[in-house]
């Protein structure tokens, strides 16, 4: 039966996919409708499994053996014989929890929640989300490598995942393999030690589409980049697709070898920018659904996540993080969210994206509000015209910045720091009985807090 079976799946899979999986297959028999199987590894059994379960059991139906399921037990015999080094399955279904313990796949696993449908498209994202759209479609290759690059948390990873699911559902013939610089350095040096350089090699260069994850993690391990340079030579030169990320452009990658460089930069360079407000926003409304399935009922009131927008500008994943918390928080204490909940719960997260203000801007801002020139606010002059705002600069100095007095003072034209604190108090006693300047302080504090 097993023979027929086998025919009958050949055909209708792509050889690779038989040779990955099927093949290593080893038919022990039927048993009160279940086949039983033997396999090298719990990871190819768990895999097969969910994945070509249903066309087994058919196939077996209709070779005239009645099957409802599959059984597979580990044959430690399976093992020794030479299994190829199995690049890693393209979808997350194969948890790291089922490989083995000599089960090393070269890549990692595909995280099935980063898709393309819940990656929230800005104008300060949206050419890096254009270009991994159009490798996910498979097409013939255009541009090559792709190179994302960004600052931490902007949704470089999120788009790779998201290219190989789409492609997962696509072109699942296809092999595409994911993995860190750091994944490939590991593996490359394990594969020396096991004298597998071969196996790796010919692993490496015997899939469809390779992304390497944050690149610049290979700046100064120069037989790393060596190897990875062939590899990727390799890839293109049989054109296909090479995608990279890295945390600046290619250029400016420090400890880079030139040819290496230079080859990064033929195929098309995007970068995703920081963070806008729609953007932010965008992002917080489509992660709010996602926590209101977690804790249904529980209820955001308005204009907290403009508020969160404004104030948490670093990137998407502190952004998300606060939203996680401030719901299990809300859950917790049993009360819905509302401003003063998050700015509570969120002291921390606030006060680190809280806008740095720099001395020289208060200086700037204060002499453009009373109309006086720069170099007199930090001038010797005592006129009163110039006391009045260089005091008001050194109160907000010291207050919106973690500057000491000596260091305001020194920035206020070598001024001793008594001078400062003296500034400080008079500020703070005419805000008490000069309706003028609490008014003044009030309107500039909004002007740099902005
Ligand atoms: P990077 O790899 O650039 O450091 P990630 O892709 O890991 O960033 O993104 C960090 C987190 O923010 C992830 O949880 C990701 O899902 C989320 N994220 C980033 N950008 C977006 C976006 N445009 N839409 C939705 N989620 C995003
Ligand atoms: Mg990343």
């Amino acid at each position: 039966v097993w023979g027929h079976v086998l025919a009958e799946l050949e055909k209708d899979m792509s050889k690779a996919k038989f040779q990955s999986w099927i093949a290593s297959l080893s038919f022990v028999g039927v048993e009160d409708r279940v086949a039983r199987f033997e396999v090298p590894t719990t990871f190819i059994g768990n895999y097969v499994d969910q994945h070509f379960a249903d066309q087994i059991v058919y196939g077996f139906n209709r070779a005239g053996r009645a099957v409802e399921r599959l059984h597979f037990d580990v044959s430690l015999a399976k093992r020794d014989a030479a299994t190829p080094i199995p690049v890693a399955a393209t979808t997350a279904k194969s948890s790291t929890s089922d490989f083995g313990a000599d089960f090393d796949p070269l890549g990692l696993p595909i995280d099935p929640n980063l898709t393309f449908d819940n990656f929230v498209v800005g104008k300060p994202n949206e050419l890096a989300h254009a270009a991994a759209r159009r490798v996910a479609e498979g097409g013939p290759v255009t541009f090559n490598p792709l190179f994302l690059y960004s600052g931490v948390g902007l949704g470089k990873t999120h788009l790779m995942h998201a290219i190989a699911n789409e492609l997962a559902r696509r072109q699942p013939e296809l092999r595409v393999l994911y993995m860190s610089a750091e994944r490939f350095m590991y593996r490359f040096i394990t594969s020396l030690r096991e004298r597998k350089m071969m196996e790796f090699k010919h692993a490496l260069r015997s899939v469809d589409i390779l992304m390497v994850d944050d690149v610049q993690f290979m700046a100064g391990k120069d037989s790393t980049q060596e190897e990875f340079f062939h590899t990727f030579n390799a890839l293109v030169d049989a054109r296909k697709q090479v995608i990279i990320s890295g945390d600046r452009a290619p250029g400016e990658i420090k400890d880079m070898e030139d040819r290496m460089r230079s080859r990064l930069q033929c195929g098309l360079i995007v970068d995703l920018h920081p963070t806008d407000f729609e953007l932010r926003l965008g992002v917080l409304q489509s992660k709010v659904d996602r926590q209101q399935e977690i804790y249904p009922g529980l209820k955001i009131a308005p204009g907290v996540l403009e508020y969160l927008a404004h104030k948490i500008t670093s990137n998407v994943r502190v952004l998300e993080g606060a939203l996680v918390r401030l719901f299990a928080h809300a859950s917790l204490v049993g009360r819905d969210i509302d401003l003063e909940q998050a700015q509570d719960c969120l002291s921390d997260i606030l006060r680190a994206n809280d806008r740095k203000v720099s001395v020289e801007e208060i200086q700037r801002k204060v002499s453009e509000y009373y109309n006086i020139r720069l170099s007199d606010m930090v001038g010797p002059k005592r006129v009163r015209n110039f006391a009045r705002p260089r005091q008001m600069a050194m109160y907000l100095s010291k207050t919106l910045t973690s500057r000491s007095l000596p260091d305001i003072g020194r920035r206020f034209g070598k001024r001793d720091h008594t001078t400062v604190m003296h500034g400080v108090k008079k500020i703070e006693e005419l805000c008490n009985t000069d309706a003028q300047i609490a008014d003044d302080l009030e309107i500039l504090r909004r002007a740099l807090e902005q």
